[in-house]
């Protein structure tokens, strides 16, 4: 039975056509499930109004006042404007700000009264007010009669634009909930009672109109629910869906994983062992292992890789390892040459007694190594193929592939996995590998489909990375004194990175190696006063710090550029020269950022290291320190001291344990930015789940969808609950598509 409600039906028969046409323009919203999924961001009430002296920084207020003025600012230098509003309550002012949204001039015109909403920051010691949420009194009513309106009530505040401001939302609203007949609940009675939530359709109504904020919050806790259950009951199918396939049975045999252990200078730290022994568990079952291992940069990851693609080649299969980027494979290439010495070299003179082949296949490969590259993975004779994306599109077929390896689980999305996984007849074993440590709840989330192995101890002898931030504007002396640890480090025989945002001074082109979504940039400037004004772009680029740096700075020392618009053969030659200790300082975009292995390396200067992600800081610096001399990591920024950008800064420089700084970067994101790589548009319909704050739901959600599935795997009694892990299920599918 299909939902019995008339969710689905077009929205220009609640609101009319022309209405329609503007929610579905401006707002992206179809259908009437879509308009009452729409939720408000929060609720105004007039009781809470507070007047503006008495306000506090950092706290969350809502205020009724008029504005005094109205005033567009332009950047010197830089794209944008910033609209500065000033509202006064009659004794005190407070400024509020936007960015490039000069068009709200046309409502925000003074004289004009409005609730504004927001936190309170402090921007060159006056209070203000950046980017807050408003409801302006409509014009031309009696205004005591619209205050009135306004006052008692619960308003909700909904994102909105320009055509489409938040009271013509909550106008549609209202049509939407008198429209709805009765919805279908999707959360089994016995659970929903356990969890004390109102009904969907209660929930509905509540979240938009509720009768107080009490009410108000318990229908986001519910509809939040619903989301998180929606996606674990996905997640758990996905994985019961594995669990049924079957793989080739595999027989343990000796070979060269024994003599290769027997070579291995070091001891495996004991949660290298653990996780060796779930793998091996898993190597020589029936089931298809789906495994994610995760540690942190430098745990040991490869090493334990390796040694399963070994185990595979001794009992007669093959082992394809996938990395997201070309340096990355090559690395990953040159390093298991190292480690597998003669091994690898069979057919070769000088060949140990047991050994293997291992190839290379990326784009750039020429053609007539491709082809010989092919042939061997065709015949078996290759037993570990190591490649990018290249491997996915040229259609190689593999003698019998019996595990895959994929480097870097972030940058791939579900469906990627899946369509490796398809490659051959049975499903080989997939184990990925993530050095972007996920706290344990976020992987059960995110990666509720897998298995986890955690490495969490970083194997002795590390050495410890230090981490200092400078201040460039403040303290101008100190980047001074930076560029001479650079040559005193080089002086001493090791060797720097030099990292920026940018390739070119005048390029964006870089944006998507940030880390950063256009999303999050534009959250981060929101996030203040001065962030807004530091929304320009990094300063620093690759093409203007190298010739800077190489003839002022860091003359005679051998330095070198690297950048993702290089030639593969230009950026190849740069890594193995540095590698190699040819090049002293190497100035370069993230292209460095996962992976690359140059234990001589000790010293990396991250230039605006504001613009990158918590994250993705704590891979950079991952870089340096390999070696045995201890690390050291200086983040230049010039963002000011006391603003979120500066305090994420200083959390990286103040902790070095992976997962805690993970926690950091995840708070702010949604569950459906976490999934997959940067699929933008996936998961929309998940809209207030958020991984962090909502762990405690996720965790009840995963409860309640094993529970439901154990009696039900295939809700076939549960239609409305079908229907929306169904367009979960379509969301998740269609990004896949989307970005192929
Ligand atoms: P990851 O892939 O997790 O970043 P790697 O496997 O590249 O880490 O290991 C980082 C470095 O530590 C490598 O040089 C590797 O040879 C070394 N290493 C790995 N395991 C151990 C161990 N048990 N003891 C000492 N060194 C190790
Ligand atoms: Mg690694």
């Amino acid at each position: 039975m299909a939902n019995p409600t008339n969710f689905s039906m077009k929205l220009s028969k609640v609101v009319g056509d022309r209405t329609a046409k503007a929610l579905s323009e401006e707002l992206g919203l179809e259908t009437l499930e879509d308009l009452l999924r729409h939720y408000p961001r929060r609720h105004v009430v007039r009781g809470e109004l507070t007047d503006i002296e008495s306000l506090n920084e950092d706290e969350e207020v809502t205020i009724l006042a008029r504005i005094q003025s109205v005033n567009v600012k332009r950047i010197p230098g830089r794209k944008g404007a910033i609209l500065e509003v000033v509202v006064s309550d009659g004794r005190a002012k407070l400024i509020l700000t936007f960015f490039n949204q000069a068009w709200r001039t046309k409502e925000l015109r003074e004289g004009r009264e409005g609730l504004f909403a927001g936190k309170v920051g402090l921007f060159k010691g006056k209070r203000q007010l950046a980017h807050p949420d408003y409801l302006l009194i409509p014009e031309g009513e009696n205004k005591e009669e619209a205050i009135s309106d306004f006052a008692g009530k619960f308003l909700p505040v909904y994102p909105a634009t320009r055509k489409l401001p938040s009271w013509k939302v909550a106008q549609c609203v209202r049509l939407g909930l008198d429209a709805i007949g009765e919805i279908a609940e999707p959360l089994p009675e016995k659970f929903r009672e356990g969890l004390g939530f109102p009904t969907l359709q209660q929930a509905l109504h509540q979240v938009h109109s509720p009768a107080s904020l009490e009410e108000a919050q318990r229908a986001r806790e519910r509809l939040t629910f619903d989301e998180a259950l929606a996606m674990q009951i996905f997640l758990i199918q996905r994985k019961n869906e594995i669990k049924k396939q079957r793989t080739k049975v595999r027989e343990k045999r000796s070979g060269i994983l024994e003599k290769f252990d027997a070579r291995l200078p070091f001891e495996l730290t004991a949660g290298q062992k653990r996780v060796a022994a779930q793998i091996e568990a898993d190597l020589y079952s029936s089931a298809p292992m789906f495994r994610l291992l995760q540690g942190d940069v430098g745990s040991g990851k490869t090493i334990v890789a390796l040694r399963a693609m070994l185990a595979i080649i001794d009992s007669g299969g093959q082992a394809a390892l996938l990395a997201p980027t070309e340096v990355l494979a090559q690395q990953h290439y040159k390093n298991f040459q190292k480690l597998l010495g003669d091994f690898a070299m069979k057919g070769m003179l000088g060949t140990a007694d047991v050994s293997t082949r291992i190839a290379l296949l990326t784009g750039p490969t020429p053609s007539d190594e491709r082809g010989e590259i092919i042939t061997g993975t065709k015949s078996g004779e290759i037993g570990i193929l190591i490649g990018t994306h290249a491997l996915l599109t040229e259609g190689v077929d593999f003698e019998d592939l019996a595990l895959l390896v994929i480097d870097e689980q972030h940058r791939f999305g579900v469906e990627q996995r899946d369509v490796l996984r398809n490659r051959s007849e049975l499903p080989p074993h997939v184990l990925v590998m993530t050095a972007t440590p996920i706290p344990r709840t976020v992987a059960m989330t995110v990666f509720g489909d897998l298995d986890v192995s955690t490495l969490d101890e970083l194997p002795l002898g590390r050495t410890p990375i230090e981490t200092h931030v400078i201040s460039a504007n403040e303290k101008p002396a100190f980047l001074e004194r930076a560029w001479k640890r650079v040559v005193e480090e080089v002086d001493r025989g090791q060797q720097v990175y030099i990292v920026a945002p940018r390739i070119s001074a005048t390029d964006n082109s870089d944006f998507s190696t940030f880390g950063l979504t256009a999303d999050e940039l534009a959250r981060a400037r929101r996030l203040s006063g001065e962030e807004v004004e530091a929304a320009e772009f990094g300063k620093h680029s690759v093409e203007e710090l190298f010739p800077k740096l190489s003839s002022g700075e860091l003359k005679g020392l051998r330095v070198s550029a690297l950048h993702g618009r290089m030639s593969t053969h230009e950026k190849e030659s740069i890594m193995r020269r540095f590698s190699a200790s040819e090049i002293d300082v190497l100035i370069s975009t993230t292209v460095i950022e996962v992976g690359v292995d140059v234990p001589n390396a000790s010293m990396m200067v991250i230039m605006d290291a504001d613009r990158f992600g918590v994250s993705q800081l704590h891979q950079l610096r991952g870089r340096v320190g390999r070696g045995t001399v201890p690390g050291l990591c200086l983040l230049v920024t010039s963002v000011a001291s006391g603003t979120p950008a500066m305090l994420r800064l200083e959390a990286v420089a103040s902790t070095t344990d992976g997962f805690e700084l993970s926690r950091l970067d995840l708070e702010q994101r949604r569950e459906g930015d976490v999934l997959g790589s940067a699929q933008s548009g996936a998961t929309s319909h998940l809209r207030l789940l958020r991984v962090i704050r909502d762990e405690d739901v996720i965790i009840r959600a995963r409860q309640v969808a094993e529970q439901i599935l154990e009696i039900d795997p295939e809700l076939t009694t549960n239609s409305a609950l079908l229907d929306v892990v169904d367009k979960l299920r379509q969301e998740e599918r269609a990004s896949y598509l989307e970005k192929k």
